[in-house]
């Protein structure tokens, strides 16, 4: 595979270079130069196979070539050792499961493919990298837990001390070996301003700074894999065209679906589902992109303002306004509208949504009973109900439990470094 930078001014690279490098050098976004599509017949032929049998295929089709076979095939299936299961429910809806994976959120796939691929490159070309990540709890989890243990890499993952739930602290702070987590006295943006200034400074070249954060292709392709899994799971042919609710924040999971759409799978078209954050459904309205400061909601990890992977998104459709349109369909989902979401599918069908899931899923009752969408509709549930027990609390009487392999997390021994304050000089010195 080649990719191109969005903004069309730095070199064409092949995947593992752009995996390596992150954001190209004129600040683009990396896509693929072409897609070639996977044959409907050989597509349909995977039915019946786990979920990481179909991104060996999914995979090798669009990067295999990059790797030795074995070694690939290898490291998807340690990626992909989860399942993600296609639930049916009533109004021939269904809810896909991406929250079986160790953090409980669908970044689980990104990230620990990402943490593989990138162990395999710097095993094969010698060297080592420090993995920086500030985070609000999610994406620090599932990157400490998907680099973790893997060879050549450092972690270090800054959190505002504090203001993570303890669930997503013991994720990051318990794991030791080649993971830190660093408390910073301060706030999220104090902690994206010290990475950010690290990331600039030539006295820490040597440390080889990588970041990992979703901007990174190798975040994007490992996701388009369970888009394929659904389909299958509905069927695969005989299912038809499918309609994927998407409960969006930065669009990456949306973009990997037009990914999957590009090389084949039957999609008729995308519901963009966004909560009070609603920038591309706007967009898609009024055709002025206006990004705004985020505003706070109960489906928090869908709190953007500025979607980063808008310019992949308009450059996947050829940068054509009335093809944007045609494909997605931007829906705003209010606050009450999620909670009434998370209250319908567990009246319907007992079924217990997380806040995210529920703007997605609101978005799939709406096409259907509003406008009438016919054939099968998926919602994509991205995290598990149990980490946002407050709000099902709330809405149903009482919150879910963690599955049991979860449960004993919260009360494992902190290993976290606090920081004194949150200056860059105190910061430069703990990441030596
Ligand atoms: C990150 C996240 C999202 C948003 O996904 P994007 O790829 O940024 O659009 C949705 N739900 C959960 C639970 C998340 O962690």
């Amino acid at each position: 595979m080649r990719l191109a930078s969005t903004r069309h001014a730095s070199p064409e690279v092949p995947f593992l270079e752009a995996l390596l490098r992150g954001l190209a050098p004129d600040g683009g976004l990396y896509l693929p130069t072409s897609l070639p599509p996977i044959d409907p017949q050989v597509m349909a032929s995977w039915r019946g196979l786990p979920i990481s049998e179909i991104a060996v295929r999914v995979l090798g089709h669009l990067i295999g070539d990059e790797f030795d076979r074995d070694a690939f095939e290898a490291l998807v299936r340690d990626a992909f050792d989860f399942p993600a299961p296609t639930v049916p429910l009533s109004h021939d809806l269904s809810v896909l499961e991406l929250f079986h994976g160790p953090t409980l959120a669908f970044k689980d796939f990104g990230a620990r493919f990402l943490a593989r691929a990138f162990g395999h490159v710097l095993a094969a070309r010698g060297g080592h990298a420090t993995i920086l990540v500030a985070t609000s709890g999610d994406t620090g989890s599932a990157v400490a837990l998907g680099f973790h243990g893997v060879p050549r890499v450092q972690v270090v993952v800054l959190y505002p001390a504090g203001k993570v739930s303890p669930f997503q602290e013991a994720q990051m702070a318990t794991l030791g070996g080649n993971v830190t987590a660093l408390r910073v006295p301060g706030t999220f943006d104090d902690c994206q301003r010290l990475v950010k200034q690290a990331f600039i400074d030539p006295s820490l070249d040597d440390l080889h700074l990588s970041s990992a954060n979703s901007i990174n292709i190798g975040r994007l392709l490992p996701q388009a894999v369970y888009y394929f899994a659904s389909w299958l799971a509905l069927g695969g042919p005989a299912a038809g065209d499918v309609v994927f609710a998407v409960p969006s924040g930065n669009l990456g999971n949306l973009t990997a679906g037009v990914i999957a759409q590009r090389i084949g799978l039957p999609v008729r078209r995308f519901l963009v589902a966004c909560n009070l954050n609603d920038v591309l459904p706007e967009y898609l309205r009024t055709g002025r992109y206006r990004a705004r400061p985020a505003r706070p909601t109960i489906s928090n990890a869908m709190d953007v303002g500025d979607p980063s992977n808008f310019p992949r998104l308009a450059e996947l459709h050829g940068r054509s306004f009335d093809a944007l349109r045609t494909n997605l369909t931007g829906v705003s989902v209010s606050e009450e509208d999620t909670r009434r979401a998370i209250r319908q599918a567990h009246d319907a069908d007992r079924y217990v949504l997380d806040p995210h899931g529920a703007v997605a899923f609101a978005a799939a009752l709406r096409a259907r009973q509003d406008a009438g969408e016919p054939g099968p509709i998926v919602a994509l549930a991205t995290a598990h109900p149990a980490k946002f027990g407050e709000v099902i609390r709330e809405e149903l009487g009482r919150a879910p439990e963690l599955p049991a392999a979860w449960r004993d997390w919260a009360s494992r021994p902190l290993m976290a470094v606090d920081l004194e304050s949150a200056d860059y000089t105190t910061f430069r010195t703990r990441l030596r």
